[in-house]
């Protein structure tokens, strides 16, 4: 009788993404190239992320980035990591970063190649001293025809040009989540082997969900069609949905719209009035674009209220956006909610019982 031994069979991230080189007539395999170097780059900052403090890597860098926003010693570290991996593979022609105020462009002491990335080398990184899921978040754009000096205007590309979007999430286990267009596919890191397994074939994000993700702190600066829709859910049976509802808030957009791949939901950045000069928190070019095409590709919608994510046009490298994403009956919902109060009509007036059991509304 055979031993019946356990064998990991399932297609590496190697394969997966070679079979689907070809299915491209005349693919060169340099697309291949890119994604392998940023698979490298995601294994590293995972590694280094599971350290924490035994490599003396948590804490603050003491320094903040264009933004303003504190540096964490990892952000630093992950951004060095994501450059040095992908810098010398010869198929990109530069790299923008969120730690990083203007593009990278590949040393002359490489070659430099038609694809341009865009990457958060180190997403919900106010999470990592506590040791919560944290991740990175990638886009993968093509270079314009003859540039080879890419500036600033050449990344400003809207959601619509990506080739290729994804993210790695650090969490109980590493995985790699990313989408060429055709489909959004999950990996789980074996990390006995080294290598990541194709684990979560073509996800699906259920339509409807009874959950949804937003920061509460922020109630008093929202828009009346984020209020009037968070309020709706928050009574529950006895309200206009007719349905209790469960909140959600992990503050690291790659584990909340990693449960929301996983399970469905919804989560929202929306426009508020906090500060007029910031249309949202979440950065179009790295965090909601990439993000929004792997929604899109499981058969989930991204949206700012206002309209797709994807095809706004984006003026700035780190320009700010508001995100809705999620559950495509959900955030068609709260479309509808923005065009009907851009429109004038009053929602439905509820009866008293509800008003009076709203979280938004002062009891008398
Ligand atoms: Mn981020
Ligand atoms: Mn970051």
């Amino acid at each position: 009788m055979r031993p019946s031994l356990v064998v990991e069979t399932r297609p590496t991230i190697t394969q997966f993404f070679l079979a689907e080189q070809r299915k491209v007539p005349g693919a060169t395999g340099e697309f291949t190239a890119v994604i392998n170097h940023i698979r490298l780059a995601c294994k590293r900052i995972g590694n280094a992320v599971g350290q924490g403090a035994l490599a003396g890597s948590l804490g603050s860098a003491g320094t903040d980035n264009v933004q303003g926003e504190k540096q964490m010693r990892l952000d630093v570290l992950a951004d060095e990591i994501f450059v040095a991996t992908n810098e010398w593979g010869g198929h990109l022609a530069g790299l923008v970063s969120e730690e990083r105020d203007e593009p990278y462009i590949i040393p002359d002491a490489y070659p430099r190649g038609r694809y341009l990335l865009v990457y958060d080398p180190l997403d919900g990184s106010s999470n990592i001293d506590v040791n919560v899921s944290v991740g990175s978040i990638f886009s993968v754009l093509r270079c314009p025809e003859g540039v080879s000096e890419p500036t600033a205007a050449d990344f400003l590309q809207p959601g619509t040009k990506q080739v290729a979007a994804g993210y790695a999430i650090y969490g109980p286990t590493t995985m790699l989540v990313i989408t060429l267009g055709h489909g959004t596919h999950g990996f789980t890191l074996d990390r006995a082997m080294g290598e990541f397994i194709l684990t979560h074939p073509d996800m699906r994000i259920p339509e409807a969900t009874r959950e949804f993700a937003i920061n509460t702190s922020n109630a008093r600066f929202w828009e009346a069609p984020v209020r009037r829709y968070v309020d709706e859910c928050v009574q529950g049976k006895s309200g206009p949905r007719g349905n209790d509802f469960n909140m959600r808030w992990i503050a690291s957009l790659v584990a909340e719209v990693h449960r929301i791949l996983v399970r469905g939901g919804l989560f929202m950045y929306p426009r508020d009035t906090k500060d007029p000069a910031k249309p949202g928190r979440l950065r179009l070019l790295y965090e909601a674009n990439p993000m929004a095409m792997v929604i899109e590709q499981a058969g989930g919608l991204a949206s700012t209220g206002r309209g797709r994510i994807l095809e706004v046009d984006p003026t700035g490298l780190h320009q700010r956006v508001p995100v809705i994403l999620g559950s495509r009956e959900e955030v068609e919902r709260i479309e509808r909610y923005h065009r009907d109060h851009d429109a004038g009509i009053e929602p439905p007036r509820a009866p008293p019982l509800f008003q009076e059991r709203s979280l938004f509304t002062t009891r008398s």
